[in-house]
């Protein structure tokens, strides 16, 4: 049974990461991001609430994602493990979902840290051009990532949860440490 939060900088290649584990070990991969880009495609009301603040690189609003999360996570297809991708990304957020996985009886959940130096991940966002990779939003979701988000490393070390995998490797060999961390 795996379940598995990636933490890590916008940029950090946990999208990629997460996907292609999830397919190995065939369980849902739940992007938050991902999410919320297709509410703003199809202009839902979710969509229409978070579209500012993920043009600017800020948060949604905690109550927003996590009543996504809550829902996703409360699916059937997620009863055999999944991998969230972006969430939780404010040690609020984190505390909510200790308590819903207590409430759904899914414990266990281990975090991964993908550790990549700030030089590359402007970089590769930079390469990426997605509509919030312009460079002072860039700018903006790294601030935010190392104010409300890297405090999570430490939150999770503290309780033992924590791997740390060096993310500035190839795809493949970031993958295969991931599946060695995890095992
Ligand atoms: P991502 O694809 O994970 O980089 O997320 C893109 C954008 O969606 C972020 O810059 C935020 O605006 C929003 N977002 C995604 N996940 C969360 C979350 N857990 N909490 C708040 N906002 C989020």
């Amino acid at each position: 049974m795996t379940r598995l939060i990636f933490l890590g900088p916008p940029g950090a290649g946990k999208g990629t990461q997460a996907k292609t584990l999830a397919d190995h070990w065939q369980i849902p991969h739940i992007s938050t991001g991902d999410i919320l880009r297709q509410a703003l495609q199809e202009q839902t009301p979710l969509g229409i609430k978070a579209q500012s603040y993920m043009d600017k690189g800020e948060l949604v609003p905690d109550q927003l994602v996590q009543d996504m999360v809550k829902e996703r996570l409360t699916q059937a297809d997620c009863s055999e493990g999944w991998i969230l991708d972006g969430f939780p990304r404010t040690v609020k957020q984190a505390e909510f979902l200790e308590s819903l996985l207590e409430s759904i009886q899914q414990q266990g959940e281990r975090v991964v840290n993908l550790d990549v130096p700030d030089d590359v991940v402007v970089g590769r966002l930079l390469e990426r051009g997605r509509k919030d990779d312009a460079e002072d939003v860039i700018r903006r979701r790294l601030e935010v990532y190392r104010s409300e988000t890297e405090p999570l490393i430490n939150h999770y070390g503290a309780k033992n949860r924590l791997v740390v995998v060096n993310g500035n490797q190839s795809q493949e060999e970031v993958t295969s440490a991931l599946k060695n961390a995890i095992a």
